[in-house]
């Protein structure tokens, strides 16, 4: 006998979870599996994917502590405070990481209880389809569903012949957990998981070597923010080598010997105590059983799906880092209330145009819409408003006036296209420009609104005045 359901979600991480909750708060009779590579030693399950137990949440975790490190051996002595100088007790960093991890996944369980969502513990593969709908095994079940949610996520990316241990190479799993702060890190790809992660390292006293294949640095962010970024962070410290490709890594008990060519073709070599690997994501569909069903692939390995991530099979449907677009939770979660709204009949809708970056670097950079280099490459007309955080009272007062805020709007219709901005509570101050955006918002509209002073907001607002020539306060 199957256990039977309206819709079933394969994968318990943000993509998941949400379609879960929001399928079963539509009336749904709703399961969600999770294979658990995140159990706890006593097997118990752990819901949130990656994004909980191994990548938002701690890394953010760890950002902060690392952040409030640097800040009282730096900072606090330029405003009168002296603490001494700092030490850190890393176990009792990742105890604290690893204490936030276990409440955010244990409410998750909880959420599943309230909206009446059945936990399902073990790995979902398609297995065909009878009259009732899918059949999936889950485990050492058979489940049976109308509707199927694919929400299996992303594996970190490995080099070639380079094994991760998670001890000397790592992983963004071994990058969370390192039992103390290495003498010399080397960082393989400078993404924004590559950023952060070495960020928080350096912070911390380690000797941070960040290698990366492209020539450009940061190449999907406006390349304005990109050049203050690499300027900042290689003042704070991160010594980057750019255009590079990676020859053989030699992995030893203590260490690694990283032989690689630079961007002009000279054979280098380095040597490290410690190598985080942070070269990209893989779908995760091995193990899924797409074939027996033909659910189809694209080139990228990624479940193809339409806007509305719909998959070639009626009834089925895959949403987050699974399919085509950022790797980002919160994409996921849009994605997958999309889908279940869709799937009840309503009008589900998500604006990949408006979907914001954010990396949490110090100072942070966040962007929504189109670069400058993008509107150029498009040939679309637009005008400019930059203003940096130094005119802003607020960010004096915090010690922390770093970095600019830049907004492109259509040069014609005034509408923004694009906002860009490296600076502190870059992540919350990009939310503006993402709600005005998503109201099909001009700049004048931002221009026009009242910002409390003194804020950084109010740094948002002087670009969006400057857009018009006519900033007060620049
Ligand atoms: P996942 O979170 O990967 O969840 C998929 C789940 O499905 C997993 O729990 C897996 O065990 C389960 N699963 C897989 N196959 C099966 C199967 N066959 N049966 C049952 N279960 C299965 N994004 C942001 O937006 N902001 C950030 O600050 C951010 N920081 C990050 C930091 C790091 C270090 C990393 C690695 C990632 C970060 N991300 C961030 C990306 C974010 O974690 C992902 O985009 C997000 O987790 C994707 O959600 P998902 O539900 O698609 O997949």
């Amino acid at each position: 006998m199957s256990k039977e359901f309206d819709v079933l979600v394969i994968g318990g991480g943000p993509g998941g979870y949400v379609a879960a909750i929001r399928a079963a708060q539509l009336g749904f009779k709703t399961a969600c599996c999770e294979s658990n590579p995140y159990a706890d030693p006593k097997g118990e399950p752990r819901l949130g994917g990656t994004c909980l137990n191994v990548g938002c949440i701690p890394s953010k975790a760890l950002l902060h502590t690392s952040h409030l490190f640097e800040e009282a051996g730096h900072a606090f002595e330029g405003q009168g405070i002296s603490v001494g100088t700092p030490k850190i007790d890393v176990p009792k960093m990742i105890a604290r990481k690893s204490g936030i991890v276990d409440q955010l996944t244990g409410g998750i369980k909880g959420l599943f209880k309230k909206n009446k969502v059945t936990l399902l513990n073990g790995h979902g593969a398609f297995v065909g389809k009878a009259d009732a709908g899918w059949q999936v095994q889950v485990g050492e079940e058979l489940v049976t569903a109308k509707q199927v949610i694919v929400a299996t996520g992303s594996a970190p990316r490995h080099l070639p012949g380079v094994p991760v241990d998670n001890k000397i190479v790592c992983d963004n799993v071994g990058a969370l957990d390192l039992d103390a702060v290495p003498k010399k890190l080397a960082v393989i790809g400078a993404g924004v998981i590559g950023l952060e992660m070495g960020s928080v390292w350096r912070r911390l006293g380690a000797e941070v070597t960040v290698l990366e294949a492209m020539p450009e640095f940061l190449s999907l962010a406006d390349q304005d923010v990109a050049k203050e970024a690499l300027k900042v962070f290689t003042k704070q410290g991160l010594k980057f080598n750019l255009g590079v490709t990676i020859g053989e890594v030699k992995v030893g008990k203590k260490g690694v010997s990283i032989a690689y060519r630079d961007k002009d073709g000279a054979e280098q070599k380095l040597e490290a105590d410690r190598l985080i690997v942070s070269v990209g994501r893989v779908p995760n569909t091995q193990g899924l059983n797409a074939e027996a069903v033909g659910l189809k692939l694209n080139e990228r390995g990624q479940i193809e799906v339409d806007d509305h991530c719909k998959t070639n099979l009626p009834g089925v449907w895959a949403v987050g880092d699974v399919v085509r677009g950022p790797m980002l939770a919160h994409k996921a979660m849009e994605e997958a209330v999309m889908v279940a709204e869709l799937m009840a009949g309503q009008a589900g809708h998500c604006n990949f145009d408006t979907v914001p970056w954010v990396l949490y670097t110090s100072p942070e950079i966040a962007w929504v819409g189109k670069t400058e280099q993008q509107l150029k490459a498009a040939g679309v007309a637009y005008k400019v408003g930059k203003i940096p955080f130094l005119a802003n009272g607020r960010a004096l007062g915090m010690g922390d006036s770093t970095g600019f805020v830049k907004m492109l709007a259509d040069a014609t219709t005034d509408r923004i296209l694009g906002v860009h901005i490296i600076g502190a509570n870059a992540s919350e101050l990009i939310s503006e420009a993402v709600v005005a955006m998503e109201f099909a918002g001009c700049s004048e509209d931002l221009a026009r609104i009242c910002h409390a002073h003194p804020t950084l907001s109010e740094v948002v607002h002087e670009a969006a005045l400057a857009c018009d020539k006519r900033p007060l306060h620049f």
